[in-house]
């Protein structure tokens, strides 16, 4: 059967403060600090998984939700696979900026199709106070999804490590839909079908 390792690029993007890193350190390291320590520039990790009978790396782009897109630089956007916007549902102004992270990755990634480009959101920390001070409803943020062409949305916790595997299940399958020439190497003989005609554009087949 065939094997194919194939590198994911994805970029988590959203304001400072709504849980970025943490959610990426839950995933990969299940790790939980309360500690703030703002992250500087951009950095990724890397976790590797199984679909199917792909071996899939995903590597996680993490960045400061202060930076200017522009100082990020065009590497940084080069080749992305998927774009994860993250806002935590107990604050508004994370998710009145949700448009601006949605318009300025489409300007600075600039892919050849906006329109079927991944996005995924994530409403974070659900857990705090039981959820009695979340001020985004679970419907305006399915709204909002709606609005941009039916993003995939999960609600998460990366302190109690809620939905958080889901998520990033669901991403890495989103960021698969929209791999295109990214295998790094095989294992086996390929095919001489490519998997890639197998595949649907855009959704979330989680
Ligand atoms: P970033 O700036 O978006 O990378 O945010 P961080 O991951 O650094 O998180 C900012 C702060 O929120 C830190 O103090 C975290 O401990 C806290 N935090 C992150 N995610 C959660 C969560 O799901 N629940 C709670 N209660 N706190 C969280
Ligand atoms: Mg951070």
């Amino acid at each position: 059967m065939l094997r194919r390792r194939t590198l994911l690029k994805v970029i988590v993007l959203g304001d400072s403060g709504v849980g970025k890193t943490s959610l990426m350190n839950q995933y990969v390291h299940k790790k939980f600090s309360q500690q703030y320590k703002a992250t500087i520039g951009a950095d990724f990790v890397t976790k590797e998984l199984q679909i199917d009978d792909r071996l899939v790396t995903l590597q996680i782009w993490d960045t400061a939700g202060q930076e200017r897109f522009q100082s990020l630089g065009v590497s940084f956007y080069r080749g992305a696979d998927c774009c994860v916007l993250v806002y935590d549902v107990n604050v508004m102004k994370s998710f009145d900026t949700l448009d601006n992270w949605h318009e300025e990755f489409l300007k600075q990634a600039n892919p050849p199709d906006p329109k079927t480009f991944p996005f995924i959101l994530l409403g974070n920390k659900i857990d705090i106070d039981g959820g009695n001070s979340r001020v985004v409803s679970e419907k305006k943020a399915k709204d909002w999804c709606a609005s941009k062409g039916n993003i995939p949305y999960f609600e998460t916790s990366a302190k109690e490590d809620y939905n958080v595997d889901g998520a990033f299940l669901c991403i890495a399958k989103t960021a698969l839909a929209n791999e295109h020439e990214q295998d790094i190497y095989f294992q086996g003989i390929p095919d001489a079908v490519s998997e890639s005609d197998q595949r649907g554009g855009g959704g979330c087949a989680c």
